[in-house]
């Protein structure tokens, strides 16, 4: 099946007479005729199903159905995008191991790698997304686990050089890591690429209306954790906490770190989507195609109209001829560069304020990538603690606003935009 035909049918088939739509079970477990065939499923020596907190049919269809979006083998549907990420990295690394990340990473993110996970032992070195093949080879070490960055990162827009990153990571033995939220398969799929694993806060375009949180890991299955087995252990030696099942041997190169993560984490940590948010992320999913092309063709035009504005400093969206990304933009995102656009009004702070203070179709929200446009000013709202000073070395300017442009006409929101610059 094609891309387009994926979103709609991959992960799901109906026999005869079944729902058409992917049913939500909604049930917390499920029922065996003995203790016996229950036994089986515990020690992982037959499939099923028998706890939600493991695994549930619905959010497995939903999961299947990105996971062929995304062309891996094994995927699994996780509560948030900080789970989905916390997850990826916590399956191969552990007290005393190392990774390296972009620094141009989304706040939550930074502060799970830099504070809650250096809690745990886990150390980072944080990279520029620009740096050279050398300077990030400098940056891993004989205990560095893996390599982490965001395709279109959110919220500095830069888009990273995801042949540059993975060529580095598997000189050095390693995965590399692409959270691909503002991306979604549908403008790039990461694994073409290089990328070993892939991570989603689907609580973005995938979901696509801001109806449920949720988070989603890929693996492409193409790493190798046996050729590095000193590295890896805990794929590639038996696993006690589950009866001595060796994970690479057991579900091969292609099942090992998803059934990994399910079984040890998931059990553990219980980071479980609710059957019914699952299967609003797979109905999202089947408009992704639609949604994807015109919130590009949107942010396309807001951005060019932003840029030719007397009122606006800068404007930054890879999709603009002569932005810093825009080469890079069109090797990876050749579809276009999803819809978030970040500009700065001329007059700085007061300006922002006043200027967010007239929009009207345009919504202030925390959330990004929504169906709907919505608009942050994160001086006045997520960063308000930073001073002018602190803001400019944070990268997020006293002026910057950051768009989210969803899928209303354009000509509505160039005239809020408009009204809201002018009047
Ligand atoms: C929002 C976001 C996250 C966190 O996801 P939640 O679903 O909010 O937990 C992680 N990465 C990126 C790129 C995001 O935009």
């Amino acid at each position: 099946m094609n891309f387009d035909t994926s979103c709609l049918h991959a992960g799901y088939k109906p026999a005869g007479g079944e729902p058409r739509n992917i049913p939500i079970i909604q049930s917390t477990t499920f029922r065996y005729e003995t203790s016996e065939d229950m036994g089986k499923l515990f020690d992982l020596e037959a499939s099923g199903y028998f706890y939600t907190r493991l695994q549930n049919p619905t959010s497995d269809a939903v999961a299947a159905r990105l996971c062929a979006l995304e062309g891996g083998t094994a995927a699994m549907l996780l509560s948030s995008g900080q789970a989905a990420n916390f997850f990826a990295i916590f399956n191969i690394a552990s007290a005393g191991d190392h990774v390296v990340s972009s620094t141009s990473i989304y706040g939550g993110t930074y502060n799970l790698f830099s504070v809650t996970m250096k809690r745990m032992g886990i150390e980072f070195t944080f990279v520029d997304p620009d740096c050279s093949e050398e300077e990030l080879a400098a940056a891993i070490r004989p205990n560095t686990k893996a390599v982490f960055g965001e395709t279109i990162a959110n919220p500095a827009l830069t888009v990273l050089d995801l042949e540059k990153f993975a060529k580095v990571a598997h000189a050095h033995g390693v995965p590399f890591i692409v959270d691909n939220t503002f991306a979604t398969p549908y403008l790039c799929r990461p694994f073409q690429w290089g990328a070993d694993i892939v991570t989603h806060s689907t609580t973005k375009y995938l979901d696509g209306h801001a109806a449920a949180v949720g988070g989603a890991i890929v693996d492409s299955g193409n790493f190798d954790w046996d050729k590095y087995s000193d590295k890896f252990p805990g794929l590639t030696t038996p696993d006690d906490s589950y009866h001595g099942v060796t994970y690479t041997k057991k579900f091969g190169l292609g099942g090992a770190y998803i059934t990994k993560a399910t079984a040890q984490l998931m059990r553990d940590f219980g980071s479980t989507p609710a059957p019914m948010n699952s299967w609003l992320l797979g109905m999202g999913m089947e408009t992704l195609p639609l949604r994807m092309d015109k919130h590009c063709s949107n942010a396309l035009q807001v951005a060019e109209f932003l840029q030719n504005h007397p009122q606006v400093a800068w404007v930054r969206y890879a999709g603009l001829p002569g932005d810093k990304y825009y080469e890079l933009g069109k090797k990876y995102l050749p579809k276009g560069c999803c819809g978030v656009v970040s500009f700065g009004v001329k007059g700085g702070r007061k300006a922002a304020e006043a200027f967010m203070a007239k929009l009207q179709l345009c919504s202030i929200a925390t959330h990004v990538a929504d169906a709907k446009t919505c608009v942050l000013h994160p001086a006045s709202a997520t960063h308000r603690q930073m001073n002018d000073q602190e803001l400019i070395a944070a990268g997020v300017g006293p002026d910057l606003i950051r768009l989210s442009v969803g899928i209303e006409d354009p000509a509505d929101l160039i005239a809020d935009v408009k009204q809201a610059l002018e009047d």
